[in-house]
């Protein structure tokens, strides 16, 4: 005769699980970070994303430092006198 009785050891109810809710250092890989930024010499005060205008060819190469501009309408404004923007 076996006689085994199954008893109803709580094999999992000593475990305590602290779950991290702090994720501090995690890079934040959904946006920009502020390396990407850059300010329009032209509109200054404008933050143009230096990637999305490098895509966009808002941008100049001028005396070796590469400037980033906001929109269209600042890239004939720079061409014209780009000194005027970039000695500020
Ligand atoms: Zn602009």
């Amino acid at each position: 005769m076996n006689d085994t009785t199954d008893q109803n050891s709580s094999c999992c109810g000593g475990h305590t699980s602290h779950a991290p809710v702090e994720s501090e250092g995690r890079p934040n890989l959904m946006g920009p970070g502020e390396n990407d930024m850059a300010t329009c010499p032209v509109m200054e005060g404008r933050t143009v994303v230096k990637s999305v205008a490098e895509s966009a060819g808002l941008f100049r190469d001028y005396e070796g430092t590469r400037y980033w501009l906001c929109c269209t309408g600042c890239v004939p404004l720079f061409d014209a006198d780009p000194q005027k923007y970039v000695a500020a």
